[in-house]
């Protein structure tokens, strides 16, 4: 049977519970754990596939094709977990199945409640999850901030679930804030006092405190907050600012919280001393030999979580060779006009990721082709690749009017709607998504890269490259070196007589991990450190 965590947090938003869950799961695992992780998002939408990166961050997709929280990124990162659609549960996807039940008369006679039916139906997504990953333990994420209205049902889901499965077998940790007033030179533990009261009404009495600090607690500190908010002293445990976030499972650790975790559950488990992690991945993010610079030309650059994954697998590039890997974020309509020479002076690498609509497209061109004419290296993802594809149709087959159909009817469709998604009337969920087979054509840089013929990648697009032009562009040194051999579909190209030229209609930052970087994205800060600026 699953051992459950439920993971809250207490007063703000942006503490870091995606890391602090996956960093969990981590200290687990070395124990010899099978561990899964699940987050519960309290938005009425479906799934976050149809909301603004400004509103929700980046859209993290599964193996399995489900558009996902970015969270689950961070559990993908620091585990040897593979979320699915059983790892995010949103309110709308509960209600969604309640009413639908409803309507089939499932529940003929009643009156429909928020308890017991939506609670019921979150404790059978959450008892799912458990019995699908056959985990030992299951971490569970509740999204938002304790006191929120919408998380209440999730909450107290939660609560009920330990009434369910019995004392041992479930463990509350609550992630909150102790602020250090400058003014009054000292931590202040009020507001994690306030958040674990307003919890204790809802019927939650946490085991473990996870304190986010700049400070570090003095034990007299610990001693409050562990007497004020009933937990014992050892199992609050601080959470101080790091330079890496790869170092807080080192930072769990060292305080033991695997071991109250375990003596909680009563589990018994092999020892575990995290000693790859540190010396494979912190111990090269903090001394790194070399330093290379890489722009990523996005729309969304002012967010830190439009393109968490994009930078991550970066990182993830940079620690594979030892080097600091400085990312300039340019946005892409800044680049329509000017000297896009000086907005990119210094850059080993140009990034194009993925994204949605016309805005910002013709200064990605532009920045593609002064990668493509000055062998800067270059790494197009999914609308990164069409742009690069628009490039080449313009600048060097000389279809100078080439577009793709999302963003202009033209004469020269390069890129245009897959014919399935000619049928589609709605637009959640109904894009090419997960992972599907690609095989690589020997002797090309791909084949280099990933050193093998066929591949498995995550997509979330609607358009395609139009095989039409395949021909003109072939004539013209494009080579198509991965293809979805069920349907003909293009999925990488590249370009001779280049060093690092090659962008990809799926996304492989989603399964870049710090102590094993993408190949698409290790060779692509390899090609960078050579690159003489
Ligand atoms: N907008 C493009 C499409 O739908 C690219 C999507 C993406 O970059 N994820 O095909």
């Amino acid at each position: 049977m699953s051992k459950y965590i439920f993971i809250t947090g207490g007063v703000i938003s942006s503490l870091g519970k995606g890391i602090a869950s996956a960093s969990i799961g981590k200290i687990l695992e070395s124990r010899g754990l099978k561990v899964a992780l699940m987050k519960l998002d309290p938005y009425i939408n479906v799934d976050p596939g149809t909301m603004n990166p400004y509103q929700h961050g980046e859209v993290y997709v599964t193996e399995d094709g489900s558009e996902t929280d970015l969270d689950l990124g961070h559990y993908e990162r620091f585990t040897n977990t593979v979320s699915s659609r059983f790892s995010n549960i949103t309110t709308g996807q509960v209600y969604n199945s309640v009413i639908s039940r409803e309507r089939k008369g499932d529940y003929l006679g009643k009156t429909i409640q928020v308890i017991p039916h939506i609670t019921d139906a979150i404790k059978e997504r959450i008892r799912e999850c458990a019995l699908v990953s056959k985990a030992d333990i299951v971490i569970v994420e509740i999204g938002g901030t304790v006191g929120d209205i919408e998380s209440l049902p999730f909450l107290e889901a939660c609560r009920q679930f330990r009434l369910d499965m019995g004392y041992d077998n479930v463990l509350y940790i609550h992630l909150t804030l102790v602020p250090y007033i400058k003014a009054a030179g000292e931590v202040k533990t009020k507001p994690t006092q306030h958040s674990v009261g307003t919890l204790r009404e809802i019927g939650i009495v946490p085991d473990v405190l996870i304190c986010r600090t700049e400070e570090p607690l003095t034990d007299g500190v610990k001693e409050k907050i562990s007497l004020f908010c009933n937990v014992k002293k050892e199992a609050v445990i601080e959470s101080p600012d790091k330079q890496t976030i790869y170092q807080i499972p080192l930072v769990f650790k060292e305080q033991i919280l695997d071991e109250i975790i375990l003596s909680h559950f009563k589990l018994i488990c092999k020892s575990s001393e995290l000693k790859d992690w540190e010396k494979g991945v912190v111990n090269r993010v903090l001394n790194p030999k070399h330093k290379v610079t890489i722009a990523v030309i996005g729309k969304y650059i002012e967010l830190q979580d439009a393109y968490k994954s994009i930078y991550e697998a970066l990182t993830h590039g940079g620690i594979h060779n030892n080097a600091k890997v400085e990312i300039k974020k340019i946005d892409s309509e800044r680049l329509e006009k000017g000297s896009i020479e000086k907005m990119l002076e210094g850059v080993s690498g140009i990034l194009v990721p993925g994204g949605f609509g016309y805005r910002g497209i013709e200064g990605k061109v532009r920045a593609i082709q002064m990668a493509r004419q000055n062998k800067i290296p270059f790494l197009g993802i999914c609308l990164g690749m069409q742009c690069a594809v628009i490039e080449f149709a313009r600048h060097v087959c000389g279809l100078a009017a080439a577009n793709s159909t999302e963003f202009k009817q033209t004469r020269y469709p390069v890129i245009s709607l897959l014919e399935e998604q000619k049928g589609h009337k709605n637009l959640g969920g109904t894009m090419r998504l997960g992972a599907y087979p690609c095989k690589i054509k020997k002797g090309s840089l791909a084949f280099k890269v990933y050193d093998r013929g066929m591949i498995h990648e995550r997509h979330r697009h609607r358009y395609e490259f139009n095989n039409q032009y395949k021909k003109i562009f072939e004539n013209k040194g494009m080579i198509f070196s991965g293809i979805y051999p069920q349907k003909g579909l293009v999925e990488i190209i590249e370009l001779k007589n280049h060093p690092y030229f090659i962008a990809v209609q799926f996304h492989p930052e989603f399964k870049s991990k710090p102590d094993k970087a993408h190949p698409l994205f290790r060779d692509f800060i390899k090609a960078g450190l050579s690159f003489k600026v």
